[in-house]
């Protein structure tokens, strides 16, 4: 292949001859200078993301800077805020902090034990993801990099793939992506999945995520997956993939020197049988529309894979109905499928980005309400909690008191999902520990097992 075609909006088609095909070009931290289109950025503000960007990561390419972020309406552009740290990210004495040390121009060694302090007081590994959630092998032994937190899902890290095209600054992932080696949790060997997989009948699905899996090479990808087509893993019927560079790096399905190898492993896994699901990150309808990002998608739905989307509400980039429905409206026409909408978690740049749940709620349903059933099918907005995936499902009022309705999606113990259960209303709270239960009670139906639960593993 010699030339790629890339189809407009209006689906007309047009060709790019492969000597220009485009190249993938990032900067990070130490490259701000060096970003033609922040020389109209005050020098103020340059200083501040260089402050913001010594403790929370800091990578977007050269694609998101010039198809993604509308230059024009910086810093308010929601794609700019997706990508460029902003002052108020940070907790102020912790932003006070670093911005000393930085202007005193401290050697490098102080500014990084600085910046390791810091980061441990921003909650680097919310939901327990470290203590409660990693699985033991035949042998007793810890397997890093996989967590096993729900009956029929087993989530995998693969060490290659614990990057991403572009850095989200709202990422939950973050402290994985900073360098510090304890907050890491990439596995090393796929063999070791091979065989706990092969050793779990219960589990139906394996969910590769990161960082961003597809930032491997494809041979990577290659040698995780085809032998999931083996009669012993016929319990795995799900494959899912969890990404966001259809908005990042879409010409990784398009263009890439071995997408072509890519789209075919996908059709493969399909053709053996395997449930593929690519679950795509969008917060906003316009990472969508590009010539390229459409390409991308049409490419990936001949291969038979189903996407699915999902992703945050967040303050500054999509807490509008406006933008949730334009974009769930978009997917559909595109054959997306909306999954999920998540509440922004407990850790990093959050109290930034937080919204209060009954906004979100609001958000949620102000957006629903403007599409048809096929661009409902998105569960939200969710919290992705320790416990388990709580829905917030609604404000009501019952016997005169106002509450909220939840229920888990998913939980540590299967039995607690799907039961309705109520909290005080509250105009504030943005996350589950924030919330007390209704009527009165001492605690939620589900704390006391819970509890247990985390002092067993503790004992371990
Ligand atoms: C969301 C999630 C899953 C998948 O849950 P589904 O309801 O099947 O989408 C699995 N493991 C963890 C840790 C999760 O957070
Ligand atoms: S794509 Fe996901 S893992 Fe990567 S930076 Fe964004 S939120 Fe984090």
């Amino acid at each position: 292949m010699n030339q790629i075609s890339v189809i407009d909006e209006s689906g007309a088609g047009s060709v790019i001859p492969t000597n220009i095909l485009p190249q993938f070009k990032v900067y990070t931290q130490k490259d701000f200078d060096r970003i033609p289109q922040l020389k109209a950025v005050p020098s103020e503000a340059l200083f501040e993301m260089k402050v913001v960007s010594s403790i929370l990561p800091f990578r977007v390419n050269q694609y998101v800077i010039e198809n993604l972020i509308d230059w024009s309406s910086v810093p308010d552009d929601p794609l700019y805020q997706l990508t460029f740290p902003q002052r108020d990210m940070l907790p102020p004495q912790l932003y006070q902090q670093m911005a000393t040390l930085l202007e005193q121009k401290a050697p490098r060694d102080q500014i990084q034990a600085l910046a390791s302090k810091l980061r441990t007081q921003l909650n680097p590994q919310p939901s327990g993801q470290l203590e409660m959630n990693v699985p033991l092998d035949r042998n007793g032994k810890r397997l890093n990099g996989l967590q096993h937190k729900y009956r029929e899902t087993v989530l995998f890290f693969p060490t290659q793939g614990q990057t991403c095209h572009s850095y989200c600054t709202f990422c939950f992932r973050w402290a994985q992506f900073v360098g510090d080696e304890d907050l890491r949790m990439a596995s090393t060997d796929t063999v070791e999945l091979h065989n706990y997989l092969e050793d779990q009948p219960d589990v139906t699905d394996l969910l590769v995520t990161g960082g961003d899996p597809m930032v491997m090479k494809t041979r990577h990808l290659a040698a995780l997956l085809k032998p999931l087509t083996e009669p012993k893993f016929a319990h795995i019927r799900t494959i899912r993939i969890g990404t966001k560079a259809l908005t990042f790096w879409p010409q990784r399905f398009v263009s890439d020197i071995d997408s072509q190898e890519l789209l075919d492993l996908l059709s493969q896994l399909v053709d053996a049988g395997k449930h593929v699901a690519i679950m795509a990150h969008f917060n906003h309808w316009r990472e969508m529309d590009t010539p390229v990002s459409r390409q991308a998608i049409e490419l990936l739905r001949q291969t038979g894979v189903e996407i699915r989307s999902q992703g945050p509400v967040l303050g500054h980039i999509n807490d509008s109905p406006d933008v949730w429905a334009k974009m769930w409206s978009m997917q559909v026409k595109a054959g997306i499928i909306p999954y999920y909408m998540f509440v922004e978690r407990d850790t990093g740049a959050r109290q930034y980005f937080e919204i209060p749940l009954a906004k979100a709620w609001s958000v949620y349903r102000d957006a629903v309400k403007q599409l048809s059933g096929l661009g409902r099918t998105a569960r939200g907005p969710v919290m992705s909690a320790s416990p388990g995936k709580v829905e917030v499902q609604g404000v009501t009022e019952i016997r005169g008191e106002k509450v909220f309705a939840l229920r888990f999606l998913q939980s540590r113990n299967p039995d607690w999902s799907y039961r309705p259960f109520f909290a005080q209303y509250c105009e504030k709270a943005t996350w589950l520990n924030q919330l007390k239960p209704a009527f009165g009670e001492k605690e939620f139906f589900f704390e006391r097992e819970y509890n247990e639960m985390q002092h067993a593993r503790q004992s371990h």
